[in-house]
C-alpha cells in the first residue's frame, strides 16, 4: 500500500486498494454516464446491472443456490437481529440461541421483544473465552430456529463447524458479520445468514442476508415492511431506495475476490495471517508510530486486536510481526 498505513480496524475496515481505485476513477462519470452511482436512479439500467452483478458474483463465491434469495437491506447486522424472530417465528414461539458472546446477547435481547428465546448454551462463566461442541446442547422441541454468532467479534470466538438443527421444524440461523467471505461455507445447511458488509466485503451501510426461499412469507403482522424478507425479495431488494453506493463497493469487491481465486484461496491466506498473529503485547503507541494503527482491543475486554479481513495483506501482518519481535527484545 502506498497509503503508508496498515489499518487493523474492527469494521469499518480496510478495503482492497484495488477496490479503492477502481471505485475513485468511476466516481465522478461512471461508465460515462455523465453520473456518479450515487446520482442515478435504483431503477436505472446501470444500477440494475450493478446489482445484478453483486448478486451473481456472491453466488459464485459461495455456491448460493437457486433455493435460497440473496437481499442488499440496510440497517445494520443489529437490524437483523430483529428481522430474524419478526420473520420466522411468532410471538409465542420459542427460538434457541447459543450465547457466545457480546453479539449474540444483543441478538437474543432482541429476540425477547418478538418471541420466546431460550438459551441453551452459554459461555458467560467462562468469560466467553470458547465455543460450545454441539452434540453436549440439548435443543428445544418445537423451536423455530436455532441462533448463532458465527465469529464473536468482540471475544475472539468462531464457529469451526456447524450444527444440524435436531428437530425438523428447526432452522439454522447465523450471523456471520465478522467471518462472511472469509472462506467457503455450506451455504445449504443454514436457513438464514446475515453479515454486514463493512468487515470482509464493502462500506457499513449495506447487511446482506441469504436466506431460504421456503422461509419467506412468514412474518409477523406487526413487522415493518423493510424489515419483511418478503418484500425484498419479491422486489429483488429494490421495495424501496437501497444502499447504492455501498452496494457497488461490495460488487467490486466480490469481483476481486473472484479474481484472487474465491474463497478457498481466501480462506488460506486468512490461515496464514492468522498463524502470524500470536504475540500480542501492549505496544500500541508504538505501533502507531511505526504506521500501523487501530490494533486497540475492544472497550471491553482491552489488550490488542489485530483485524485481518480479507483485504489487509501479508505484508501488513508481516510488518506487525517484525515489530512485535523488535518489541520484545527491547522490552524484556
Ligand atoms: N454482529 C457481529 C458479529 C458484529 O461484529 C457486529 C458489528 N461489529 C454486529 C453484529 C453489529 O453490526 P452493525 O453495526 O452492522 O449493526
Amino acid at each position: 500500500s502506498d497509503r503508508g498505513i496498515y489499518n487493523f480496524a474492527a469494521g469499518p475496515a480496510t478495503l482492497p486498494e484495488s477496490v479503492l481505485l477502481k471505485a475513485q476513477s468511476e466516481l465522478y462519470n461512471y461508465r460515462g454516464s455523465g453520473m456518479s452511482i450515487m446520482e442515478m436512479s435504483h431503477r436505472g439500467k446501470e444500477f440494475d446491472a450493478v446489482i445484478k452483478k453483486a448478486e451473481s458474483d456472491l453466488r459464485s463465491l459461495l455456491s448460493i443456490s437457486d433455493d435460497f434469495a440473496v437481499l442488499f437491506l440496510q440497517g445494520g447486522a443489529t437490524t437483523q437481529f430483529s428481522a430474524v424472530p419478526l420473520n420466522l417465528c411468532m410471538p409465542e414461539d420459542s427460538a434457541d440461541y447459543i450465547v457466545t458472546g457480546s453479539w449474540s446477547v444483543r441478538a437474543l435481547k432482541e429476540a425477547q421483544k418478538f418471541c420466546k428465546p431460550n438459551v441453551i448454551w452459554s459461555g458467560k462463566s467462562e468469560k466467553y473465552t470458547r465455543i460450545c461442541s454441539f452434540d453436549e446442547i440439548p435443543q428445544t422441541l418445537g423451536a423455530k430456529y436455532l441462533h448463532i454468532c458465527g465469529n464473536e467479534t468482540v471475544q475472539g470466538v468462531e464457529f469451526k463447524d456447524f450444527p444440524n438443527p435436531m428437530n425438523k421444524s428447526s432452522i439454522l440461523v447465523a450471523d456471520m458479520s465478522s467471518n462472511f467471505c472469509s472462506k467457503p461455507v455450506d451455504i445449504s445447511k443454514f436457513g438464514v445468514i446475515y453479515a454486514g458488509a463493512q468487515k470482509n466485503v464493502g462500506p457499513s451501510g449495506v447487511t446482506i442476508v441469504i436466506i431460504r426461499r421456503d422461509l419467506l412469507g412468514h412474518a409477523q403482522p406487526i413487522t415493518p415492511v423493510t424489515l419483511d424478507y418478503r418484500a425484498h425479495a419479491d422486489t429483488d431488494s429494490l421495495y424501496n431506495t437501497p444502499p447504492c453506493f455501498a452496494i457497488y463497493i461490495c460488487s467490486l469487491v466480490f469481483e476481486c475476490l473472484l479474481h484472487q481465486g474465491g474463497l478457498e484461496a481466501m480462506a488460506k491466506k486468512n490461515e496464514k495471517k492468522a498463524g502470524k498473529s500470536e504475540l500480542e503485547k501492549k505496544f500500541i503507541e508504538e505501533a502507531a508510530k511505526e504506521g500501523m494503527v487501530q490494533l486497540k482491543g475492544h472497550l471491553s475486554v482491552g489488550g490488542v486486536r489485530a483485524s485481518i479481513y480479507n483485504a489487509m495483506p501479508l505484508a501488513g501482518v508481516e510488518k506487525l510481526v517484525a515489530f512485535m519481535k523488535d518489541f520484545q527484545a527491547r522490552h524484556p
